[in-house]
């Protein structure tokens, strides 16, 4: 080990990198990371954390709303973008300098530049330096996707997006995924008119249907556009500052802005993986074995860089399996089924297991209980906006194999609905559970 400047190099300060790093200290390794840019990655930095704030600060605006049926008069209301920009910046700067410390507290040193591999057992930092380790993790995530059409530089993608001098008054998202539908409603909420195109007929694949359903009725009811069957042609600079959109199947949409969130590829350009040996796959993913090993015996990879299951906690168990099975002496492998996921939309969707699609191409006759109804808050409000919950059973003894919601407070919901089904719980196990009245949850254990 003394032959070598570091234990572990890692590559990439993100959630599974400073996982990784921190745990590694932890059981003794001498770890350094390099990071680029900032400490916490895209979670953090760029994606989930100031996101979820700006969810919460659109979402004032239903609340406002609907708090004059519950007696509430809220004059003069008005709307700062850049407080509310400002403040979330601010929050993520504390959250950057929380995480460092986390790393410097595990006396893991931080080299701020960017590193690629010179070998199976080196890195060379932008400034030349050469540093040697006995094992090197590459977690550099991932970006987003941009199509390549004529004036796609007039676009912006999730990175530029909470860095706007204003909101738009007209926006155009590119894609029907977790991005594009969170911040079409984040900006439907803040009072732009919003139009999302996909290049196929559908929003939000791999959710349950009768979800997808619901959000692109509900959607549609709050005033957001939606245009399918449209690839991107191309964007034009207006005179006076406004982009011409063209795609296909759709005629050209004047808007302010053009949002880009079609998917995110592997950060694995220029970094060398190639020559030193790691084998990439078709999208430039980094190939890894059940322990987030890559073709080269000394290099392991974690995270969106893998491109297994895009999601931060998922990126932080792969980081933690890692140090503890090469560092701690305790071989761990990270388990995927029943990966709970929700999108952020308003209202939000979450999700555990199978789809029912799935449940019944892969088990044949599933039983599928669902439960449509409309929150109380939303009635008194006079919110003509019904939630949907939907558990899909398989077998004799009924047990869980999904649970699919979307109605307020899905994602909260969710997270112990999934210990549920992880578990291999039955109906009969929800059934014989006593509801919380009144809430939505409730729902849960009264399907009949
Ligand atoms: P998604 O994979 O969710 O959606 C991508 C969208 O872009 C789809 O509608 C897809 O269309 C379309 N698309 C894909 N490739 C192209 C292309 N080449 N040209 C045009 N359109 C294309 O990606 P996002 O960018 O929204 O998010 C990236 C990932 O980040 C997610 O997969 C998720 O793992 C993670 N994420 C998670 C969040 C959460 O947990 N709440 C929030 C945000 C991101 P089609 O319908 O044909 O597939």
């Amino acid at each position: 080990m003394a032959d070598y400047d570091y234990d572990l190099f890692t590559i990439g300060a993100g959630s599974g990198g400073v996982r990784a790093s921190r745990v590694a200290a932890a059981h003794g390794a001498r770890v350094a990371v390099a990071e680029e840019y900032r400490v916490g990655g895209t979670c953090v930095i760029r994606g989930c954390v100031p996101k979820k704030l700006l969810v919460y600060g659109a979402h004032f605006a239903e609340d406002l709303q609907d708090s004059r049926a519950f007696g509430w008069t809220a004059e003069n209301c008005v709307f700062d973008w850049k407080a509310l920009r400002d403040n979330v910046l601010a929050e993520v700067d504390r959250l950057n300098g929380l995480y460092r410390q986390t790393l410097e507290n595990h006396k893991v040193e931080i080299i701020e530049q960017r590193a690629t591999v010179s070998g199976p057992h080196e890195v060379t930092l932008a400034d030349g330096t050469r540093k040697t380790a006995k094992v090197i993790l590459v977690c550099t995530g991932a970006r987003p996707h941009i199509p390549s059409c004529p004036g796609h530089e007039l676009g912006i993608t999730s990175n530029e997006v909470f860095h706007l001098d204003e909101v738009p008054k007209r926006i155009l998202i590119s894609g029907a995924g977790y991005i594009a539908n969170e911040f079409a409603g984040i900006f439907n909420e803040f009072g732009s008119k919003v139009t999302l195109i996909n290049r196929s007929d559908q929003l939000l694949r791999g959710y349950d249907e009768s979800m997808r359903d619901r959000l692109l009725q509900i959607s549609t009811m709050k005033g957001i556009g939606f245009r399918f069957n449209a690839e991107f042609r191309g964007i034009h600079k207006n005179e006076d500052g406004s982009l011409r959109v063209s795609m296909t199947n759709h005629d050209d949409l004047e808007v302010d802005c053009v949002l880009f969130a079609t998917g995110r590829l592997p950060n694995t350009e220029g970094l060398g993986l190639e020559d030193a040996g790691v084998e990439l796959g078709a999208k430039g993913e980094i190939k890894v074995d059940k322990y987030s090993r890559t073709s080269v015996e000394s290099i392991y990879a974690v995270g969106d860089v893998t491109d297994r299951i895009q999601l931060t906690p998922v990126a932080i168990r792969e980081g933690q399996a890692f140090a503890d099975t090469v560092f701690g002496n305790k071989p761990t492998t990270v388990d995927y089924s029943c990966v709970p996921s929700a999108v952020f939309s308003h209202p939000p969707i979450a999700g555990v297991g199978m789809t029912e699609g799935e449940a019944r191409n892969k088990l044949g006759a599933v039983k599928v209980y669902q439960s449509d109804f409309r929150p109380m808050k939303n009635v008194l409000a006079g919110r003509n906006e019904r939630s949907l919950y939907k558990i899909i059973c398989d077998g004799e003894d009924e047990r869980i194999v999904g649970i699919h919601m979307i109605s307020p407070d899905a994602p909260e919901i969710m997270q112990a609905a999934a210990i549920a089904v992880k578990a291999g719980l039955t109906k009969a196990d929800f059934d014989a559970t006593v509801a919380i009245h009144p809430t939505m949850a409730e729902e849960l254990v009264l399907m009949r």
